[in-house]
Order: C-alpha cells, then sequence, then structure tokens
C-alpha cells in the first residue's frame, strides 16, 4: 500500500489541506498574519492579504515562496468599511468565493485605565475590535453562500490576565474573545465556525518594537528584555509566528470541524502557571 497523502505535502502528490480555498488574512503582510499567509498559501489556499502598511504590502512577494496558493495583497485599513468591503468584493469577484477569515490586524499603546485618553482607547478599541467585526461583518454573507467557511480572531492571552499599563489592549481582547463566541452561536447554523486563538509572546515586529521601547534600545538590550519575557512562560521562550500560525490554520481547516466558539491560547504555558515558587 503506498502512503497516505499527508496534507501538509508541498511536492508529493498535489494534494494540500486548503486546495481549492479562498482566505482573507488581514494584517497578513508582518508577523503572525504574514506566518498564518505562507501556512494557508503553502497548504493550497489562494490568500488575499489585507494590511495598512504600503511597504509591507510590497515587501509581501519576496516573503511568501512560490505557489501552491495563490497569495494577492491590498493596502486596507480595517477601521474603513468602505475599504474593507472593496478587497473582499475584490476576493470574491476574482477567486469566485471565500471560506476562510482571520483577522490578525492589531495594534498595542500602552496606559492605565487612568491615563489612557479617549482618543488612544479609541484608536486601540477601533482597529482592534471594530477592524475585526467590520471584516466579519463583510465576509459573513460570503461564508454562508459557500455553506459555511471558519473565521479565527487571533487576541491574546491578554484576553485573561493583564500586563501593567494596557488597559485598552487588554479590555479589546477581551472583547475579542466575545465577539468569537457571538459569531460562534449565531453562524453555527450556516456552517460557520469561529474561534480565537490567544497567544502569549510571539516574536513579530510588535514584539520587538515593544523590547526596543522598554530597554535600553540597543539590539542587544531588546534581546535580553525578550529573553526575559520569555523565561516567564514555562516554555521558557517567545513564540515563533509560525507557532501561532500553526493554531490558527488547525482552527482554520476542516479537521477543526466539530470546534467552535473556543479561545485556544498558544502561549507556553503562561496561562497554566501561578507566579508562586515553593522555596
Ligand atoms: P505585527 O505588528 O507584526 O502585525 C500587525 C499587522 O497589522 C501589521 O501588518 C500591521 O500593518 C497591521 N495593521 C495594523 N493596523 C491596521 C489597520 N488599521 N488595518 C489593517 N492592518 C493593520 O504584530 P503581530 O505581533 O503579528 O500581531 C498580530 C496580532 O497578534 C495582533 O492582533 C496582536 O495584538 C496579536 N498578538 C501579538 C502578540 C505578540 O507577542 N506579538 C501576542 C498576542 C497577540
Amino acid at each position: 500500500m503506498g502512503a497516505l497523502a499527508s496534507p501538509y505535502d508541498r511536492k508529493g502528490t498535489g494534494v494540500h489541506e486548503f486546495a481549492g480555498k479562498v482566505a482573507i488574512v488581514t494584517g497578513g503582510a508582518s508577523g503572525i498574519g504574514l506566518a498564518t499567509t505562507r501556512l494557508l498559501a503553502a497548504r493550497g489556499a489562494t490568500v488575499v492579504v489585507a494590511g495598512i502598511d504600503k511597504s509591507e504590502i510590497e515587501q509581501l512577494g519576496h516573503l511568501v515562496p512560490e505557489g501552491p496558493g495563490e497569495v494577492a495583497a491590498r493596502v486596507v485599513d480595517v477601521t474603513d468599511e468602505a475599504a474593507v468591503r472593496d478587497v473582499v468584493d475584490f476576493t470574491v469577484t476574482r477567486y469566485g468565493g471565500l471560506d476562510i477569515v482571520v483577522t490578525a490586524a492589531g495594534i498595542q499603546r500602552y496606559g492605565t485605565a487612568a491615563d489612557t485618553t479617549s482618543e488612544e482607547w479609541d484608536e486601540v478599541l477601533t482597529v482592534n475590535l471594530k477592524g475585526c467585526h467590520l471584516t466579519v461583518r463583510n465576509t459573513l454573507p460570503h461564508l454562508r453562500a459557500r455553506g459555511g467557511g471558519a473565521v479565527v480572531l487571533v487576541s491574546s492571552v491578554q484576553a485573561f490576565v493583564t500586563q501593567s499599563a494596557v488597559a485598552a489592549y487588554t479590555a479589546s481582547k477581551a472583547a475579542l474573545n466575545a465577539l468569537a463566541r457571538s459569531i460562534a452561536v449565531d453562524e453555527a447554523g450556516n456552517g460557520i465556525r469561529a474561534n480565537a486563538v490567544c497567544p502569549g509572546s510571539v516574536d513579530t515586529p510588535m514584539l520587538r518594537a515593544a523590547a526596543r521601547r522598554f530597554s535600553d534600545g540597543t539590539e542587544a538590550g531588546e534581546r535580553e528584555l525578550i529573553e526575559r519575557w520569555g523565561r516567564t512562560h514555562p516554555l521558557g521562550r517567545v513564540a515563533r509566528a509560525d507557532e501561532v500560525a500553526e493554531a490558527v490554520g488547525f482552527l482554520a481547516g476542516d479537521r477543526a470541524g466539530f470546534i467552535t466558539g473556543v479561545a485556544l491560547p498558544v502561549d507556553g504555558g503562561l496561562l497554566a502557571v501561578a507566579p508562586v515558587v515553593l522555596p
């Protein structure tokens, strides 16, 4: 008997887990979103990336290996509903439908509840939460038209636990988990699953920017702080973006066919540990 075709097999048999599927990934040109774009495309999906940063979008061709899945990209601000609608229309017109929606666009700002201004609050909540809602609102009709699909919202462990001075961010992520549950409940009858992925610290441009800000600004200082953050995770390090993309890809695919409404930590054990150590 010949070997079974693996859903991960890029060359061998040409059988790919996401062959024939069309995905939109917001924030898909950097960090976790980029790793997700690469994973979905490597496993056969056609991926349309929607990101706000023109230079990231222009670099994308160099960052995603050729085939088997096609990758297209558009400069889109997810807080602009007309722009979101345009990229969705582009996707459906060009590729004939939509099966998978991943929202990885997000921003981090710092401030306690006492010192976060309403401008900062609105900025974070608008990108991290409203941006996801606008994406979902404009894509769900197309998933329904396909008879079903999968939505994966990239949330954070900060939906459950909170570091200091991230009031708006942690609130946005907790709300995102609730939004995933809400979509799961409301769309189950349409064959649509919705889940959240909750990463701990992940080595991405966002984390590096934070490390630069809170270290002495040198490369060594930045690296040392990321390692220090890594040691707070029981596995002793921060995640790679592709490790988070694995969870996103799993939840986006048919192997997760009976999983909906969950918030899956991908956190090296961070949420499992109580910071009380026996002497
Ligand atoms: P990143 O900065 O590398 O990627 C974020 C992407 O979102 C970028 O491509 C950026 O251009 C895009 N973006 C920002 N605002 C946008 C907007 N208005 N419209 C469209 N695109 C926009 O950071 P990342 O770490 O990959 O973050 C991805 C997601 O993962 C975010 O939601 C973040 O909150 C979450 N997350 C990150 C970590 C971490 O440690 N890196 C941990 C937990 C959760």
